[in-house]
């Protein structure tokens, strides 16, 4: 009997299995279709290639929400045990489908129209700074995510429901107490810093840089902190993004480089490596099964940051790395030192925009969308009160007036793309980046002195050990415990940020 049921158990997870494969691959093409739109795709492909990815996500969402997958997720859950590999990828497909079930299909259509719709109008609208050209798009949108937080169901508010889809287990109220922290260390010192500069942007990340030679030096960098080519590629897009197709064996980052400009491809090819360390770190058993992949997008952010600034805006690391970078742009960086140019990349300056900002500065950023968003859904503000909104707090917690709307509310894709409550996921990474690095360093002492000569296996190997071999096997806070042996927490981060920034303005010093 016992042997019976276990083998019917066995069978019914491996047709399950060989589901959840199929649906992966399609996924996989999906995104390899989109990979191609953002780099090599002529221009003549648009409307086709739309067609293509409507018809592949639609096949995905049918093939996880059908009856059979279904009966085979349930099937399967009964009769394993908790906490083995198994029963945690049927937990986690199991969560999907539950998800997916919940969206009726004309919500799903409805708001993948309007979102397809809105990022072009969003483009032009920030091209010409036109707030008005994208207002009734968000007019649209906003509805469609509170009927899609509605439909999710949420237990104290409805940021939770969409705070899921990105970052399991995370909650608005814990957000708010994390944003509160931050805000209260972060202001004033940034006030402090502010007053102390002359608010200059540093000469030496500007002026002329071959990108063939940019390219040249973020291969080797890239290379030394372990990104494996034999699994991966670079290639120059608008906007950066790291790409895995269905497991470690294909994971694939983008950059992008300006002539005038050495901060671009320089941090953007850092981070996005980090991101792609973390998918080729990934146990290759997990490979198209829904634990393939990082667990979320929060431990994701905190990878790509951890590689781009603990690591890649570090003394240590510049002091290894400036000398070959001098070597290849003896013109543009002359007589700028280590020192000068350590100051440069690491300066403090409030700044309209997020992805320019500084470490100190971003997660004002962040935190001004969240409260935005916070309100947006609770009714508590308009579509069309958001551009003031958004200046005013611009004034508030960075004493900065955006000029105009483009570089004001209209300069992210997000909310645009449908992706409302996913910004806090990019300070949750920044928290969590300070919190591994302590851990690693403390375990492992040597990850320092290595970094100073540019070889990073002791780091990338903590890493893969604790953090990137799980995939999806543990939500969130179960993989941080399991790494660090304590929850998610601001202190180490402050720590990090007010020891590296009062150095490097004399704060410090009594
Ligand atoms: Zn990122």
């Amino acid at each position: 009997m016992v042997a019976m049921s276990a083998d019917r158990s066995n069978e019914v997870l491996r047709l399950l299995e060989d589901r959840l494969a199929t649906i992966s691959d399609v996924n996989s093409a999906r995104k390899a279709l989109n990979w191609d739109r953002h780099t090599y795709m002529p221009e003549g492909a648009v409307a086709a290639r739309a067609e293509q990815l409507a018809t592949l996500s639609r096949l995905v969402h049918e093939m996880l929400v059908s009856e059979e997958t279904g009966e085979l997720l349930f099937g399967a859950l009964e009769k394993l045990e908790p906490g083995s590999e198994s029963s945690d990828l049927v937990r986690r497909a199991k969560r999907e489908y539950e998800r997916a079930v919940k969206l009726p299909n004309r919500l799903v259509e409805e708001l993948a129209r309007a979102t397809a719709l809105a990022q072009p109008a969003w483009e032009r609208a920030r091209a010409r700074s036109e707030w008005a050209s994208f207002e009734s798009h968000l007019q649209k949108i906003l509805p469609l995510q509170q009927e899609t937080a509605e439909c999710l169901g949420y237990e104290d508010h409805p940021y939770d429901a969409l705070l899921d889809l990105y970052e399991p287990g995370a909650k608005k109220a814990r957000l708010q107490k994390i944003f509160e922290e931050l805000k209260a260390e972060l202001v004033p010192l940034i006030r402090e810093i502010c007053a102390l500069s002359d608010g200059d942007r540093s000469p030496p990340l500007y002026g002329r840089f071959d990108e063939e030679k940019q390219e040249g030096f973020v291969r080797k960098v890239v290379s030394d902190f372990g990104y494996d080519w034999k699994r991966g590629r670079l290639d120059r897009v608008a906007h950066p993004f790291c790409v895995s197709l269905g497991g470690p064996g294909d994971v694939r980052i983008t950059t992008r480089f300006d002539p005038g400009w050495l901060s671009p491809a320089l941090f953007a090819t850092l981070h996005e490596a980090g991101h792609a360390m973390y998918e080729q770190g990934i146990d290759p058993a997990y490979s198209r099964t829904p634990l393939s992949g990082g667990t979320s997008m929060g431990v994701h952010e905190s990878q790509s940051r951890l590689w781009e600034n603990l690591v890649g805006r570090s003394r240590t690391f510049w002091s290894f790395y400036y000398p070959r970078l001098h070597e290849t742009f003896p013109e543009a960086l002359g007589d700028t030192d280590l020192e000068a140019f350590y100051r440069a990349i690491n300066e403090v300056k409030p700044s309209e925009i997020r992805v320019e900002a500084d470490e100190l500065t971003y997660n004002l950023h962040v935190l001004l969308r969240f409260e935005l968003e916070v309100a947006l859904l609770e009714g508590e503000l308009s579509v069309s009160e958001l551009p003031a909104a958004w200046n005013a707090r611009m004034e508030e917690y960075l004493g900065v007036v955006p000029e105009n709307d483009a570089v004001g509310v209209l300069q992210d894709v997000h909310w645009a793309a449908g992706l409302f409550c996913y910004f806090p996921t990019y300070t949750i990474g920044n928290i969590l980046s300070a919190q591994l690095f302590d851990e690693a360093t403390r375990a492992r002492p040597d990850i320092l002195e290595e970094m100073g000569d540019g070889e990073f296996g002791t780091l990338l190997g903590w890493l893969q050990e604790n953090v990137h071999r799980y995939g999806s096997r543990y939500d969130p806070d179960d993989l941080i415990e399991r790494a660090i042996g304590r929850p998610l927490a601001t202190a180490p981060y402050l720590h990090y940020l007010k020891d590296k920034f009062g150095e490097l303005y004399g704060l410090n010093a009594a």
